[in-house]
């Protein structure tokens, strides 16, 4: 596609923004590959990719053009937009499965086919890798050894042909959505495998590395925060994320789960540690008021960002719960995340049924209106 055809098929998917951190529109270039485009071809939406060292995005409106990136030219007045939301995503995140877990690729790529067609100016963008460094914040060595080995961590947590790179590439979609959040931008991490059961030292729960944890300890340690928060709607306890932040005065982590559940932990509050367990088959209204309630005390708490483990798998018609929220319900947790005025980095945990996409579109859609 030659450069002016690119610039108009970009015309009316670039908003303008003079109060949000801006960067500058550059053109792909073919023969510089550097990222793989991430789109289903029938629906040959716009790709967008952002480059850190460039901070530039950079678009193909072809998934089969490879996404590049070159320098705008110094005499090339820059071209400024803000995305309405970024989702973070790559299709390797779909590449390993087992065939009887609930924990499967098409909950990736149903709901990449759902929002390309409802949210065709949403930009997409593909995540990198997190670096060991970022990881032995949260994580001990051993661990990531053990990750490499071929032996199964439990009958929920099957070992996977690289499943640490899996799960590296799922951290470092967590850290992105944290850089971004932090420059004013919206970005959603849609990535698998999931992270809030995985401690330290075990993988867990479908969970091999805490992505949320690392995340945090990015935004922490590197990108200027001196306190954030965490909040925890999936339907199960994130017994990872807190022992991994328990005792840090920096960190408010709060979880709203289904109990008695997996993985039987979240009973209590202690310290910076807050709990709101929910019996099962609660009125959805109640469940949805605690939620709330959390996220109060998350803003008491003045974090400089809310992370968010977002699961959607206390939808009422999830496999393997009993709760009962509606996709409403997420709509208004977005909603609510919104009205904090506080930067949000949200990323998925989990969530097993097929309405899966419509609840995290409703979540997505609420938050970013
Ligand atoms: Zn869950």
């Amino acid at each position: 596609m030659s450069e002016f055809r690119l610039e108009r098929a970009n015309k009316g998917r670039e908003r303008r923004c003079t109060d949000a951190p801006q960067v500058d529109t550059v053109l792909p270039s073919a023969d510089t590959p550097n990222r793989r485009t991430a789109f289903p071809r029938h629906l040959n939406p716009l790709v967008c990719a952002f480059d850190r060292k460039a901070r530039a995005y950079c678009f193909s409106q072809s998934p089969r053009t490879p996404i590049g990136f070159h320098e705008r030219r110094h005499d090339e007045p820059p071209t400024r937009f803000c995305p309405m939301l970024t989702i973070i995503f790559d299709e390797s995140a779909t590449a390993f499965s087992a065939d009887y877990h609930p924990e499967r690729p098409a909950r990736l790529t149903m709901t990449q086919t759902y929002l390309c067609d409802q949210h065709p100016d949403w930009a997409w963008l593909l995540p990198r890798l997190a670096s060991e460094e970022e990881v032995l914040r949260v994580h001990r060595p051993e661990h990531l050894e053990r990750l490499r080995l071929p032996v199964d961590f439990d009958p929920d947590t099957p070992f996977y042909p690289e499943i640490e790179e899996h799960a590296l590439r799922a951290a470092g979609a967590a850290i992105e959505s944290v850089d971004l959040a932090l420059r004013g931008q919206q970005a959603f991490s849609l990535m698998r495998p999931p992270g809030h059961h995985a401690t330290s030292t075990r993988a867990m729960g479908f969970c091999y590395l805490n992505s949320i944890a690392i995340a945090a300890f990015h935004a922490l340690e590197e990108a200027g925060c001196e306190r954030v928060g965490i909040l925890d709607f999936d339907a199960h306890h994130g017994n990872g994320t807190e022992a991994i932040v328990f005792g840090n005065n920096r960190v408010r982590f709060v979880s709203i789960h289904q109990h008695p559940c997996y993985p039987g932990t979240g009973t209590a509050s202690r310290g910076n540690v807050l709990n709101w367990p929910i019996p099962p088959r609660s009125p959805a209204e109640r469940h949805a008021a605690a939620v709330h309630q959390a996220l109060d005390r998350l803003v008491e708490f003045r974090p400089d960002l809310v992370l968010v483990s977002a699961g959607f798998d206390a939808y009422v018609r999830d496999p393997l719960t009993e709760m009962t929220l509606e996709a409403e319900h997420f709509a208004s947790f977005g909603r609510w995340l919104r009205e904090t005025g506080l930067p949000v980095a949200p990323i998925l945990e989990g969530g097993y049924s097929n309405e899966l996409p419509i609840l995290i579109e409703a979540f997505l859609t609420a938050w970013s209106d």
